[in-house]
């Protein structure tokens, strides 16, 4: 290591975390100094990955999460971990020299969890998949489209999300939607098994019966919490094509659609999933629109007499429809189209990567009862402002309910069982695009959901992660929190893995 660099390291791990430190139970391990040359040189002696500082070739590229809205965070160092003794090497020396870190698989977080001033734990090459009997062995590094793509080559998948970019470790520990969950749940419905490093450093199992209320935790509790997963292992379901409609219509008649898109919504069977969307573009002469969306796997015929109702109801409103059927793998690897798996990545996750990165921010809602008139009126009315006024903007309203709330709601840490709708507020724009306006994006997500309050659950989805959310206990774990303090009490007592808004030990 250069010395420039481990003075950078030394600054940043003294100025990087502000939080307090926490006083660890084993404190005759812990080191008051900072590591200095020769100790970072032995840690990279233990390593089968690399350990790299700010002038390694690769560094500004993989420094870099989805979000450009982190860009510009000073990573001290990255350890490119490649096996789970690498996670745990890494996590015993941070651990003895209290260094601030975080840990990466997909790097999408919203609000820039796994980027760091500190240590970047980059776990993207524990990648391997594997299919057995049916299961699913995956690394925690994998990428969706991977997932996709190795599993679907033998017909199988897994219920999970939209976006082949995204990593499997913080979308299933945090939950995971998609188009499949209403027939199979969530993907963390699906997980049978954890390999997990834990704030020890020690290697453990979690599953129905080693660690079972850890394994509760882990379905639906959050990303960097209780430990590092490493692998996991999931049931998968048999893939078949899919038939896909989308149908556009004005947006002001947007009260008449969503309105009988509810009513739709709730006469549907587990088979369909369906999600209604606006974006618009900052430009006040362009036309928004509502786009909904329904598909569904393997039922063709039933989703085509489900869509005619509801073509028939929304009759008198204007619209173009488009209906398509595709291959399983060819509709989930969308993003993929005319690229080669290694460039359906973002650049920060393979060399080759070519998918575009975006600077953004989020915010959600959880309604357990669709949205009366009223309700749609506030919301679309405060959409169209934003569009009048010339900003930048999106609303997602997704379908939840079938398989998701068939399971009990003390199942899982997964808080919003009872959920029938999920709600998306999004604001991204250009990589580049200012600090100012990206707070201001924040700033507005967060107000759309509080305009929502009155008819809200007052959940907010764990994965869609919002740093203006005050209460966000309540929000993201609901009931669940008492139990999720205890659990982070007895598996991480010195709250190593800690951020803003991570669960305190009771
Ligand atoms: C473009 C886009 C599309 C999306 N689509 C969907 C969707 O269809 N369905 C859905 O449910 N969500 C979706 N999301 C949200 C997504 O689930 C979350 O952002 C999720 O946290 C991303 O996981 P990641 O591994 O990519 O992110 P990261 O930023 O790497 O990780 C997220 C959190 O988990 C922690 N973490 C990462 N790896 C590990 C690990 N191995 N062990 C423990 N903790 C870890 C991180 O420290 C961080 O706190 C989408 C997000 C984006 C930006």
């Amino acid at each position: 290591m250069k010395r420039r660099d481990f003075l950078l390291l030394s600054a940043a791990t003294l100025a990087g975390c502000h939080l307090p430190p926490p006083v660890f139970s084993d404190a005759a391990k812990i080191s008051t100094a900072l590591p200095d040359a020769d100790d970072w040189q032995r840690l990279a002696q233990q390593l089968t990955g690399d350990l790299l500082f700010p002038a390694a070739d690769d560094y500004n590229r993989l420094k870099k999460a989805a979000n450009a809205r982190y860009d510009e965070v000073p990573t001290a160092v990255i350890i490119r971990c490649q096996t789970a003794a690498d996670v745990q090497h890494a996590v015993r020396f941070i651990r003895q020299y209290q260094l601030p870190f975080t840990v990466r698989s997909g790097g999408h977080s919203y609000t820039g969890l796994s980027s760091t001033s500190g240590v970047l734990l980059d776990i993207g090459l524990l990648n391997l998949i594997s299919l057995r009997q049916n299961i699913a062995s995956i690394g925690a590094g994998a990428k969706l489209g991977d997932v996709y793509a190795t599993l679907g080559l033998q017909q199988r998948s897994i219920p999970a999300g939209s976006c082949a970019s995204v990593g499997i470790a913080g979308l299933v520990l945090g939950g995971g939607l998609g188009i499949a969950d209403r027939r199979f749940g969530l993907t963390c419905d699906a997980l049978r098994r954890v390999e997990l490093v834990t704030a020890t450093g020690e290697l453990i199992y979690c599953s129905n019966t080693e660690h079972p209320e850890l394994f509760w935790a882990l379905r639906g509790g959050g990303g960097g919490q209780f430990g590092i997963a490493t692998q996991f292992e999931f049931d998968t379901f048999a893939t078949a094509p899919i038939r896909n409609y989308i149908g556009r219509y004005p947006l002001k008649d947007g009260n008449q659609v969503l309105a009988v898109w509810q009513q739709w919504l709730k006469t549907l069977p587990d088979e369909i999933w369906s999600q209604a969307t606006v974006w618009f573009n900052g430009q006040q002469d362009s036309k928004p629109e509502i786009q909904l969306r329904a598909c569904s796997m393997g039922h063709p015929a039933l989703l085509s007499q489900h869509w005619y109702q509801l073509a028939l109801q929304l009759g008198s409103v204007w619209s173009e429809v488009d209906m398509q059927d595709h291959q399983y793998l060819d509709f989930m690897l969308t993003d993929c189209d005319g690229l080669e798996m290694p460039e359906c990545k973002l650049p920060n996750q393979h060399e080759r990567g070519q998918l575009k990165r975006v600077a953004m921010a989020g915010s959600s809602d959880i309604f357990n009862d669709y949205l009366p008139l009223s309700a749609l009126h506030h919301l679309l009315n405060a959409i169209r402002k934003r569009h009048r006024d010339g900003f930048r903007g999106g609303l997602m309203l997704t379908s939840m309910g079938g398989a998701i709330r068939r399971v009990p709601p003390g199942h899982s840490a997964f808080a919003h069982r009872a959920a029938v709708l999920s709600a998306q507020y999004l604001f991204s724009g250009p990589v580049g695009t200012p600090e100012a306006m990206l707070q201001e994006g924040a700033v507005w997500v967060n107000q759309m959901r509080k305009q929502m309050r009155r008819w809200s659950s007052n959940g907010a989805y764990l994965n869609y992660t919002d740093a203006l959310i005050k209460d966000w206990p309540q929000a993201y774990y609901g009931d669940n929190y008492v139990a999720l303090q205890q659990l982070k009490r007895q598996y991480d007592p010195d709250n190593l893995f800690r951020f803003a808004q991570s669960i305190q030990p009771a």
